[in-house]
Parts: C-alpha cells; structure tokens; sequence
C-alpha cells in the first residue's frame, strides 16, 4: 500500500508481495517470547544511545478494550450454577447482589475480563497493559499485559524485576499513582532498596475503630490500642500476623460498644507483614522534597503521555486479535515502535548538528 513501506522492507515494485496471511503464521510460529526479545533489542539500542539510564522509572497501567462485541457478552448462569453446587451458588447469588450486577463473561475471547477504569464508568471487555518508562526520554523499558481485572499492585515487584532484567541497572526510583499504593509494594521497593515515589491512601475506614488509631511497635512486634492496652502478638496468616487483647482487658473500656465486633469480647487484628514499610512510607510522603514533587509531576506526562501516544497513533485503544499472547505480541510491537521513533528522533538531530558543525554554523548545545 505504501510506497515507502514497500521499499524499507526491500521489495521492488515489480516482485509479488508474500500473502498477507503470512504474518499470522510468522506470528504464530514467533511465539510471544521472540517478539518480547525483539523489544528488549529496542531497549538495549536506547541504552547504548544514552537516550535512557533505567534508573529512575515511571509505572503506570491502562486498559484496552478487547476485540469482543457487546453481544458476545454473556451472563454468568446463575441458577445453573447453584443447582451444581448449592454452596457456589449462593455465594455466586450473594455477590451478584452485593455489586447490583451480575459479572459478566467474553464468550469469543475469555481471556478478556471485564473492568473500567473510573467508578462512573460502565464495565467493558478489556486487557491491561502495565508499562515502565524511563525518565530520561521516555522510552519504554518494559510492558506486560494481563487480564482487565488484575490489580496493578500484583504486577508492579515483578515489573521492576524485568526491567533490570532486561537494563541490566539497578533501578533506584519508582514513581507509581496512587492505585498502586498499597503495603506490600511498598515493602518489596524497600527490599531491593529502590526509593518509593507513590503518595499513599487515605486508610478507608470500615469501623468505628479503624486500624490507623492502633500503633504498632515494630521494634517490640507489639499493637497498643487508643486506649493504651497492648495487644499481643497471636498465630500467623498468610501475609500477617493476628494481635489479641484479652477479654478483661476489653471489659471496662468505653469504646468497647464500637471497637469489638457484635457477639465477641476480645479485640483481634491483623497487621500485615509490610505494615511497617506502609507506615514510613506515609511519613515519607509527609516529607517529599521539590525534587520529588517535580519527578511525580513528569510521572504523569511521561507514563500518561506514553498511553495516549500509543493508543491515538499506533492503535493501541483496542486490541487486534484475541487470546493474551496476541494481546502481548501488540503491546511489544507498539512499544518496540515507540522506542525506535525515540532512537530515530535523537539520531536525527545527532545526524543534523553535525552537519551544521561542517558547514562552520552554530552547533545546537
Ligand atoms: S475495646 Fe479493648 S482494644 Fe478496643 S479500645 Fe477498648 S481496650 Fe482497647
């Protein structure tokens, strides 16, 4: 079709093209891995460029809308469901009634999930790309794409991980949006020791009581609630630990109508084994430097500026094909094609400047 296309790819005008249907089975013969290869050269080329240090990293995610019709959405059967397995069934009903709606399912691509990126929003067929981009120009070090629903906080310590995989760097900055503020990330970037630049939550308040008006002592491993009784530490969770007061502790205090739940007279809470990092981080945030604003600021256009560029100029609004590797192989070409335009702007003015410098003229510092 293009002219120019035709001759970057070295065909002449009289030679037959190969049948389009050829890149569905390259790809297919590819696989994910060697388009992911491919990009990583894309990354390798920036940094040998010097156009990005993989130092200082902005996270963020966005949603593409799946290849999926509205009418190939189906809802979940519900009655089907609950004759199965009566259990699975009430639990299936309960949480449809709690959300108003019941959730539902892509028949052509299941893959796909549904999610929305605001609450005032509706729920659409859709994949999520979380992208690192570097600070320095903006070029993108690292794209993973999963289903709608995923959290972006389960994604973000493997992330860091594949980007100095693939740098080579250690990463000493991570700048990241809010949706991303929660305890365990910020105790896995403390444990690589990489600097945390993510404002924290507001605490939701579930109780009367809520757990911001208990202190925890890190040091003692020890919970003092607000009337000054020490909780002690009970038996382990998964990712925590439970901390008990004893019944008589609890029998005089006049918060004890609000802080216990109904029918129980000892107080028990859960502290998460990042607690802690949670806690210096919201002091941390209390404290952030001009330089730390200035970097959150380019946070927004760097990563934001990324996902608008890719979904208004290389069609990365709604996804081609189906299935999660498909889904993948297009966020690596697009991410591999932004990175070449990156390279080729910078040799462009490289190549330029040196031109002016030969005809004598000002060279642009
Ligand atoms: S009910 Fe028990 S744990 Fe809660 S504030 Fe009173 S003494 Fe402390």
């Amino acid at each position: 079709m293009n002219i120019a296309i035709r001759w970057f790819a070295g065909y002449g005008l009289h030679e037959a093209l190969p049948d389009h249907s050829s890149l569905t089975r390259i790809r297919q013969r590819w696989g994910v891995e060697r388009f992911r290869r491919i990009f990583g050269r894309t990354v390798k080329a920036c940094l040998d460029a010097r156009i990005a240090k993989g130092e200082i990293v902005h996270i963020d995610a966005s949603l593409i809308r799946a290849d999926v019709s509205w009418e190939s959405l189906a809802v979940r059967y519900v009655e089907a469901t609950s004759e199965a397995n009566a259990e699975a069934g009430d639990e299936t009903e309960k949480k449809g009634r709690q959300t108003g709606k019941y959730k539902k399912v892509c028949v052509t691509d299941p893959d796909a999930t549904m999610a929305t990126n605001a609450r005032n929003r509706r729920l659409e067929p859709a994949y999520k790309q979380h992208t690192a981009v570097d600070d320095l120009r903006g070029v993108i070090l690292d794209v993973a794409v999963t289903t709608g629903e995923v959290n972006e906080g389960q994604v973000l310590e493997r992330q860091v991980d594949a980007t100095m995989a693939t740098t080579g760097i250690a990463v000493t900055t991570v700048t990241a949006d809010a949706g991303y503020a929660y305890a365990k990330v910020y105790g896995a970037l403390e444990r690589r020791g990489i600097d945390a630049l993510i404002p924290t939550k507001a605490e939701p308040i579930k109780s009367a009581v809520p757990l911001r008006r208990f202190r925890y002592d890190a040091r003692h491993d020890v919970v003092k609630c607000p009337r000054g009784k020490v909780l002690r530490p009970g038996r382990r969770v998964k990712h925590g630990r439970f901390f008990y007061a004893r019944a008589r502790d609890c029998s005089r205090c006049s918060l004890a109508s609000l802080c216990l739940s109904r029918g129980r007279v000892n107080k028990a809470l859960v502290i998460g084994d990042d607690y802690p990092a949670l806690l210096r981080a919201r002091r941390r945030r209390d404290r952030w430097s001009s330089e730390d604003r200035r970097l959150y600021q380019r946070h927004r256009w760097r990563s934001e500026g990324f996902h608008g560029e890719a979904k208004t100029w290389h069609g990365l609004a709604r996804a081609v094909r189906r299935g999660l590797d498909n889904m993948s192989i297009q966020s690596y070409l697009t991410a591999a094609a932004i990175n070449l335009k990156r390279l080729a702007a910078v040799l462009i003015a490289l190549f330029r400047a040196r031109k002016l410098g030969a005809k004598g003229q000002c060279r642009p510092c």
